[in-house]
């Protein structure tokens, strides 16, 4: 018998990619499936960035880089971001790694241990929850309502800090409710850090380019106090349709930047050269694309969100960010794993139930709205007539 080390049954997943799997296998039957259950732009990565790649490749570069990035593409990233939040960032500080997730892990593995208490949202991105308890540190809740339009209080949050605390993970606009959370609760949160100098904090930003209705995306990184401890996570998968060139970045403190580059030669020594390079195109060309991509999703937000409303059942708060909708699914009375199964098996319609993001997800399902409006409205068709 092969023994496997302990920690590795605390391991989780993403659900996502199970229902992906289950919608694929569907498929393969000759079922017609409309997949509401992944997180990824239906859009084509734009041509310019393609093309970028292909060259760097014809140009020789197809070797090592170094560990964390070339550096004209963390140069770009931190002139991307001082035009987008007006921050200086030496790019030094930054870490280009294989995709959002790679920076989450690094973050938590750098906290968390036995003893420690990082805190993470809940509903929230399943594999932080994950990779906490892989580590043995004590996973906190940070309990996002629905009456609160999914956003965390400041409140909460704060008293929740114990001694123990080593690391805070915040996302907004976030996965899985859209929810984004308002200035004044920032504000008030780091008002709020300003008692507890060792907490870390990760800001999951990767929507940050994804918002509707005027809303702004408020960055940690604008927050002087407490740059020395903001861990920022971004990257190219949501904003440029890039999820399957595996491609991120994080701004880390100063102190940690070299930590998060040594995980990174023993985990992946850097990133394939000719992704760099078009993420580089991605930041430095036109962004025509990207403006393009969320006006088409804040159409399909105002039609899900319209249409899920008028399922029985069903009551859905405006979601501000991302591409989800996070509808309330108490009144069909089923739970969300068995609503999540019924609308795949029997509707062909692939969603993710609430539970697979922690659980105080149930009651509520995800609906990824990145696919075409007639998707949409035919995906809502079905699972009337199914339920
Ligand atoms: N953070 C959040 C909140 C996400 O929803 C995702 C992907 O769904 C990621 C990070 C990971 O992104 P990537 O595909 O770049 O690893």
């Amino acid at each position: 018998m092969l023994q496997l080390a302990d920690n590795l049954k605390r391991l989780g997943t993403e659900t996502a990619f199970e229902v992906l799997a289950r919608a694929g296998a569907l498929e393969a039957e000759g079922r017609s499936i409309i997949n509401l259950g992944i997180g990824q732009p239906d859009f084509k990565t734009p041509d310019h960035i393609v093309e970028a790649a292909i060259k760097a490749l014809r140009d020789g570069h197809h070797g090592y880089t170094p560990a964390n990035g070339i550096l004209p593409l963390r140069e770009a990233v931190a002139a991307d971001l001082h035009k987008r939040h007006g921050v200086e960032v030496n790019p030094d500080d930054v870490v280009v790694v294989p995709g959002g997730k790679v920076t989450m892990f690094f973050a938590i593995m750098m906290f968390g241990q036995p003893g420690a208490e990082i805190m993470y949202p809940d509903p929230g991105f399943p594999i932080y929850k994950s990779v906490i308890d892989y580590c043995g540190a004590k996973a906190v809740p940070i309990v996002l309502r629905e009456e609160n339009e999914f956003a965390f209080s400041a409140d909460e949050v704060l008293s929740q800090i114990t001694p123990k605390t080593r690391l805070i993970i915040l996302n907004s606009p976030a996965n899985p409710t859209g929810g984004t959370v308002p200035k004044a609760e920032w504000d008030k949160l780091v008002d709020g850090l300003a008692a507890h100098p060792d907490v870390a904090i990760l800001a999951d930003e990767i929507y940050s380019q994804m918002l509707y209705e005027g809303r702004e995306h408020v960055s940690l990184l604008q927050y002087e106090s407490i740059r020395d401890r903001v861990i920022m996570l971004d990257g190219w998968s949501k904003t440029y349709a890039m999820t399957g060139w595996r491609l991120g970045f994080a701004v880390w403190p100063s102190a940690l930047a070299a930590t998060a580059t040594r995980l990174a030669v023993n985990c992946h020594s850097c990133v394939n050269a000719p992704t760099q390079f078009a993420g580089m195109t991605a930041l430095t060309g036109p962004q025509d694309a990207v403006h393009e991509m969320v006006q088409a999703f804040d159409e399909r937000r105002r039609v899900i969100v319209s249409e899920l409303n008028q399922i029985a059942g069903f009551r859905c708060v405006d979601p501000g960010g991302a591409f989800y909708a996070f509808p309330n699914i108490e009144g069909t009375g089923l739970s969300a794993r068995d609503l999540q199964n019924r609308l795949l098996e029997e509707a062909g319609v692939a969603t993710v139930a609430g539970t697979s993001f922690g659980d105080y997800g149930e009651g509520y399902i995800r609906f990824s709205y990145a696919n075409s409006v007639e998707n949409i409205r035919e995906a809502i068709k079905r699972i009337k007539a199914c339920l």
